[in-house]
């Protein structure tokens, strides 16, 4: 058998967190790095995340969940930095600033924060419980101490979107 390669690895792990939390299989693809570079913002050497989400939004047909992987560094509107950003249908997560020499830390870190982006998608607020992975991470600390999952409290307002989808 041959081994995954590195991206393998990294697209394998976000479908299988997104199993796991939310008991979909989403496809999540990697954006083209020419396409990325195409949003990067000269004098802060980052990536406007707001524009990127604009492009990919009308890439992709507005009924279906839309999961996207960047390698360049995020930021929106007021913030220095964000690890990923959710609006309507499309989810970023950025994987620059998750990298760890621990390849198992970086993993986890990318499975949390694409938890936390689909769970925006679902509706889901910021959460004041911190083990709880809507709980907004301002620095890896905070990644690096919440779970993937759910907590009780947000676990039950998605049961309330889901009820809500599927009765329409
Ligand atoms: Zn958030
Ligand atoms: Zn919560």
């Amino acid at each position: 058998m041959v081994a995954p390669t590195w991206l393998e690895k990294e697209l394998n792990e976000a479908t299988d967190v997104l199993i796991k939390v939310y008991g979909l299989e989403v496809s999540i693809e990697k954006i083209d790095e020419d396409k990325g570079r195409y949003f990067i913002d000269q004098k802060r050497n980052q990536v406007d995340g707001i524009k990127m989400l604009s492009y990919l939004r009308i890439l992709k047909d507005a009924n279906s969940l839309s999961v996207w992987l960047t390698e360049y560094d995020l930021y929106i509107e007021n913030l220095n930095f964000c690890f990923g950003l959710a609006y309507g249908n499309v989810a970023i997560v950025s994987t620059y600033r998750l990298r760890d020499r621990k390849k198992d830390l970086y993993l986890s870190r990318l499975r949390k924060e694409l938890s936390h982006e689909v769970g925006h998608l679902f509706g889901l607020r910021h959460c004041n419980n911190w083990r709880c992975v809507m709980y907004f991470s301002n620095t890896l600390l905070d990644t690096d101490r919440k779970s993937e999952d759910l907590c009780s409290k947000c676990r039950m307002s998605l049961g309330g979107v889901i009820n809500s989808v599927i009765r329409r």
